[in-house]
């Protein structure tokens, strides 16, 4: 900075002028005032006296005195001054001059007068008068002199501190010369950062306001990191240490931390600390290198070098951490043991190489089909584990492992071979087969191999019952792909009653499947996994075409035009076409879209109700009608039922059973009916068993009545047996 544009120069300059004007005029002032004053007091006592000698003369001549000539003349001479020169006059009343010393003054003059009194009648008047020109002179002499003098002053005012400041930037300059340079040259990259705070303290803007050269080529010389927002060109650790220390930098406390500089691939210490107010500044020491080589001794420790998957080591630590989270989250699950069959063939066969390259490329198969947080590993060999966390249903590890072994199934081609792989797997939970990884591990180990005596190509389960579980579930899911071809799927028919008049005013459709092994399974033991397997799309069309053809035959024969309810899954309503499935299914039977009722149920609504919603209900121009199932299970807002013309509600059975003890249930069952009735919506209650049940549903005006107390769901034939004899 240069001094002498600066404000202190100024305010230097500005106040040597004022001391040294002051002095130029106060000086001269003051002496002209005093001698001014001094010179008045004089006039009035020379006047004084001159009265009194008068007053003598008068006294001894009262009537002639004007005429002493002689004796004025003397008492005039004596007022006289040698060193000073004053004219003395007496004038008569009217002015007329009686005696004057007459000397000549030099202009200016000042004077003083006083009257002559004679038994207190005023009878003239004395007047002493002074030339100024003196006094004047002498004033000037002396304002020359201050003003020599205040020249003199305003140079040593101005120079001598202006000396001192400017000797002061200078050492400034020279410090900052000195550590500019140092920080120039320093290894360590060095940048500042300036920060705005919010309302509430934190960080508002971050930006870098300065760099030295070391930091400008950790970005390789990247242009335009000045000025550029610090937690951006930082990264994330950046940004949490520094937010989270603020108050302690704001003490003038250093932090220290390490961090991966986003864009560079370098590891830095770098040491923050705030310098001033609203700036921080970061040393960034390059510690690359050493982090590289302990990441190497790590990997080395806890991965394994041919696959890079974690290896034994690791594992275990991965494995006992997922356990204190399945504790904490009081979640299951499970250990996969996953050993090649025949792998020792291969290695035997074509070499260890060819080995090494099918394990590289299994690892990497196998992990495809895992989520991030679960773990797979090589324990050595052609041994694999997997933990999988956050285990929801069993039904989930057996798809897993099923995933797993299908994953390996494609043929690899190492080499130029096509080798043909498969896996053994074995399955441990927690905590029924065990609650240490040793353990768990143990057991999947023991588990895989009753897969490999079972015949490779397989998954087993520690515990018997869980095998027997999975043995039924994937018997299950391979009997389901085929049931429908093989006709095992049947419908009955549960009918609906209208609660006045007894009638039947509906049938709801639901459908058996009829196993050859297992017998007759109720369809909340194969829905599921129809849904899970997409079969439920063929599936559901079958129940609509059996549905639709069973009723245009049965209005063909006469019988009563009562409603058919489908139940839809919402993996139906989220196929693309489904109001077109059902169209086409209508005119290929020929069936009355009147008669034909389609039930969703709540939950299905709201998760599709921006989606495919709209078109299926589009499908009442038709006349097709619309039921909500299991009312009031699942979802907690109402909103859409004002939104949506829908045409029943199913109270759900759990509302039902205990109606007629429950106070709850009723008020619930009574409010559910009650906001029906006023938006127009006809209701059915479901899972009536008893007359008690019944009268409760009556009483409240409920519209139509579902359950056993009336009667179970029925075969073809006999609820067309039914339907004739209403005819009769
Ligand atoms: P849902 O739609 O709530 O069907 C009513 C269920 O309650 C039926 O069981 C029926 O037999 C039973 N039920 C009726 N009255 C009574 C009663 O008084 N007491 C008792 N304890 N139960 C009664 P089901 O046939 O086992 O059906 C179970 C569920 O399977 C159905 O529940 C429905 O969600 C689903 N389902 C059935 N058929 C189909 C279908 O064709 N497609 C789809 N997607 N789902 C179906
Ligand atoms: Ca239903
Ligand atoms: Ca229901």
């Amino acid at each position: 900075m240069n001094p002498a544009n600066s404000p202190i120069e100024k305010l230097i300059l500005i106040l040597a002028w004022g001391l040294s004007s002051l002095i130029a005029v106060v000086v001269p002032a003051a002496f002209f005032f005093v001698s001014h004053q001094s010179l008045k007091s004089s006039l009035i006592s020379q006047t004084e006296l001159t009265v009194s000698a008068v007053n003598g003369i008068i006294l001894s001549n009262p009537k002639m005195w004007r005429f002493e000539e002689v004796r004025l003349s003397e008492l005039l001479e004596r007022r006289a001054m040698d060193e000073v020169q004053q004219v003395v006059q007496i004038t008569g009343l009217s002015g007329e001059l009686i005696a004057t010393n007459s000397i000549h003054l030099s202009p200016p003059v000042t004077e003083y007068a006083r009257e002559i009194h004679d038994a207190g009648a005023v009878i003239g008047r004395v007047t002493v008068a002074r030339s100024l020109r003196p006094l004047l002179q002498r004033t000037a002499i002396i304002t020359a002199g201050s003003i020599i003098c205040s020249a003199l002053m305003f140079f040593f005012f101005r120079a001598l501190p202006l000396r001192v400041v400017k000797k002061a930037f200078q050492t400034l300059r020279e410090s900052e010369k000195k550590y500019r340079s140092l920080y120039e040259a320093m290894n360590e990259g060095m940048a500042l950062h300036h920060i705005v705070l919010d309302d509430r303290g934190s960080i508002a803007t971050i930006t870098v306001v300065d760099i030295n050269p070391s930091f400008k080529s950790m970005f390789h010389e990247r242009l335009g990191i000045v000025g550029s927002n610090s937690f951006e060109l930082f990264g994330e650790t950046f940004r949490e240490y520094v937010s989270e220390h603020l108050l302690i930098l704001g003490m003038g406390e250093t932090i220290s931390f390490e961090l991966e500089l986003p864009g560079t691939g370098n590891f830095y210490n770098v040491q923050a600390f705030s310098p001033d107010q609203g700036l921080i500044a970061t040393l960034l020491e390059d510690v690359t290198e050493s982090r590289k080589s302990e990441q190497q001794i790590q990997k080395m420790a806890y991965f394994d070098t041919l696959t890079g998957l974690p290896n034994r080591a690791l594992f275990l630590d991965r494995i006992n951490q997922a356990l204190a989270l399945a504790d904490r989250d009081e979640a299951g699950l499970a250990v996969l043991f996953i050993d090649l069959d025949r792998f020792k063939n291969i290695n035997d066969t074509l070499g260890h190489s060819v080995g090494d390259l099918l394990l590289i490329e299994v690892a990497q198969r196998l992990g495809q089909h895992l989520r991030i947080s679960d773990t797979l590993a090589r324990l050595g060999g052609d041994e694999f584990v997997v933990v999988i966390t956050k285990l929801g249903e069993q039904m989930n590890v057996t798809s897993i492992a099923q995933k797993l072994i299908d994953s390996i199934q494609t043929p690899f081609d190492i080499k130029g071979n096509e080798l043909h792989v498969s896996a053994s797997i074995g399955i441990a939970l927690y905590p029924e087969d065990g609650v240490t990884a040793e353990n768990l591990i143990k057991h999947a180990d023991m588990a895989m191999y009753s897969s490999k005596e079972s015949g490779r190509n397989a998954y087993s389960f520690f515990s018997p019952a869980m095998n027997q579980k999975a043995i039924m579930r994937m018997e299950k899911e391979t009997g389901l792909r085929h049931a429908l071809e093989r006709g095992e799927f049947f419908i009955e028919l549960q009918p609906i009653i209208c609660a006045v008049t007894g009638t039947v005013a509906a049938a709801e459709a639901l459908v058996r499947w009829q196993h050859p092994v297992h017998g007759r399974i109720p369809p909340n033991d194969f829905i599921f996994l129809a849904e899970e397997t997409g079969l439920i799309l063929p599936l559901g069309e079958w129940v609509l075409r059996t549905v639709c053809s069973t009723m245009k035959t049965w209005s063909d024969a006469g019988l009563p035009l009562i409603r058919f309810c489908v139940n839809v899954s919402s993996r139906q309503i989220e196929q693309q076409n489904f109001p077109e499935v059902v169209r086409s299914v209508l005119l290929e039977t020929g069936a009355n879209a009147a008669q034909l009722e389609i039930e969703l149920t709540e939950s299905c609504l709201v998760t599709n109700f921006d989606g495919s919603i709209p078109d299926i209900f589009g499908m009442r121009d038709w006349g097709v009608t619309i039921a909500i199932d299991d009312f009031g299970t699942g979802y907690s807002s109402l909103g859409y039922i004002k939104t949506l013309p829908i045409d029943h509600i199913k109270i759900d059975k759990s509302f039902v059973d205990e109606i007629s003890t429950n106070f709850q249930d009723q008020a619930i069952v009574e409010a559910i009916i009650a906001m029906s009735q006023k938006l127009g919506i006809r209701n059915i209650a479901e899972g009536v068993e008893t007359r008690e049940q019944l009268e409760f549903l009556q009483k409240q005006g409920c519209g139509e009545i579902q359950g056993y107390y009336f009667h179970r769901p029925l075969s073809l034939e006999a609820f067309e047996t039914l339907l004739r004899e209403q005819v009769e």
